[in-house]
């Protein structure tokens, strides 16, 4: 405990924490050493874990890097949270995000950007960046992120640490800021395949708090991370052959294939021609459920209120514009436009349809395969301020990591080696729905022999 907090102390410049839970941390681990002399600790005994600020923490502030929440301070705690509790994990503290989950870089947070701990001027990417570089930098065992597109494991690939994003539906939403609430999931972020696979393991599972869950079993993951026969392996090829690629994570997915190929698996190039839509169709959906999702924000119930004394409408409309931020402005506006009357069909039905499309030809991939593996980012860590000025550049961030939400399906992202400026590369593995425990395996095998 002491260990994490002092490297916390020593590392204010990466901008982690919005709040160290140090007094009840330190409390809670001496609670838990009790219990381990008396052998009577849960499953996480000792853990410390660190929780992004979307998540429920009862009686902590919760702000979702945004003013809009200010003073905002949780009810109850998400049942991820209790589950963590309940098995003896430590909550060290909150992590900044961008606001709201919105954002590939961290730069969206009202509370300022996260660094990357492998070099302070680039971005730990987002939005769960400050609970990547919590993991990277050591200021905590684990941390429980977000991912609605991307955001547990752009981040983790960007600073060298696995993400963890579960099948949607596997681990229960409640006490999950909503953004985008038919992609939205809790996912893992964490320096070894094997936490993450603990950790699913006590957070997943049946909820009566969230009415969308799986009822489905929860598998011991992480006692099944040995493969039981060699998986059938595809790559899609029109990720290995874009442009937009940077050459050196291109060559990381290269090599991992022929790693692969060498050790006697079969590993075979797919089409996957859907791929350009993937993008348009995530940012079309996302907005509209956000637009929606965000509605709440008013002034009146809970967060910042404009101080003046205005008209009812004027106060809603000063609120909002003073306490969210551009981007999820931006996407308001965006979402609202999507949804409206004139542009329900041409864009909102649409792009309901194309998911659709994307979800079957995805599935139809898993008949013939266990294991998609791809960029998780096609580059890596960018400069602080080099993508702010043009948002679709910012989104193009995502583009190899929406795929699993749009589909549903678990993906997780693995360290794969380091570019010439020493920065993290992250290899992404994709299967098929609740999955989790096989791709888990297949993901500490491939780690292994990327180390
Ligand atoms: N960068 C993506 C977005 O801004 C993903 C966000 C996320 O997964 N929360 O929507």
């Amino acid at each position: 405990m002491g260990h994490y907090l002092s490297n916390i102390k020593a590392n204010p410049h990466l901008n982690v924490f919005l709040e160290v839970y140090e007094a009840e941390a330190l409390a809670r681990a001496a609670e838990v050493d009790r219990k381990i002399a008396a052998g009577t600790q849960g499953r996480l005994a000792g853990m410390v874990v660190g929780i992004k600020d979307v998540i429920s923490h009862r009686d902590h502030h919760l702000q979702a890097g945004s003013r809009i929440l200010e003073g905002f301070v949780a009810q109850f705690d998400a049942t991820a949270v209790q589950r963590l509790l309940a098995e003896d994990a430590i909550i060290i503290g909150r992590q900044n995000c961008d606001e709201f989950a919105m954002g590939s870089s961290n730069e969206n947070s009202a509370y300022g950007p996260v660094r990357n701990a492998a070099d302070p001027t680039r971005v730990p990417g987002g939005s769960s960046g400050g609970s990547a570089v919590a993991v990277q930098a050591d200021l905590c065992l684990a941390s429980l992120g977000s991912d609605t597109g991307g955001s547990v494991r752009q981040p983790a690939s960007f600073c060298g640490v696995v993400g963890l994003k579960p099948t949607y539906s596997r681990i229960s939403r409640w006490g999950l800021i909503a953004y985008a609430s038919s992609f939205d999931t809790i996912g893992i972020i964490s320096r070894s395949v094997a936490d993450a696979a603990l950790l699913l393991e006590v957070i997943a599972g049946p909820d009566e708090f969230d009415s969308t869950v799986s009822q489905r079993p929860v598998p011991p993951y992480s006692r099944q991370l040995q493969l039981d026969q060699k998986p059938r392996i595809a790559y899609i090829t029109e990720t290995v052959e874009s442009t937009g690629l940077h050459e050196e994570v291109r060559e990381s997915v290269l090599r991992n294939i022929s790693r692969l190929k060498e050790t006697g698996h079969q590993v075979e190039a797919v089409e996957f021609p859907l791929l350009a839509y993937v993008l348009p169709t995530y940012y079309i959906l996302i907005t509209a459920e956000a637009s929606s999702n965000l509605a709440r924000y008013d002034g009146v119930r809970y967060g910042y209120r404009h101080p003046g004394h205005d008209s009812l409408e004027g106060m809603y409309k000063k609120t909002r514009s003073e306490a969210f931020g551009e981007e999820v402005q931006r996407r308001i506006l965006l979402g609202t436009f999507v949804l409206s009357a004139d542009y329900y069909d041409a864009y909102y039905t649409k792009a309901q349809q194309v998911r659709r499309l994307i979800k079957e030809r995805t599935d139809e991939l898993f008949a013939d395969y266990d294991f998609l593996i791809l960029p998780t980012a096609p580059t890596t860590a960018f400069k602080l301020g080099e993508n702010t000025d043009d948002p679709l550049k910012m989104y193009l961030a995502d583009i190899y990591s929406v795929q699993a939400n749009v589909a549903g399906i678990p993906a997780i992202s693995i360290p794969a080696g380091t570019d010439r400026n020493g920065l993290p590369i992250g290899l992404q593995i994709m299967a098929k729905r609740f999955d989790e425990a096989r791709m888990l395996a297949f993901a500490q095998y491939l780690m292994a022999l990327n180390a």
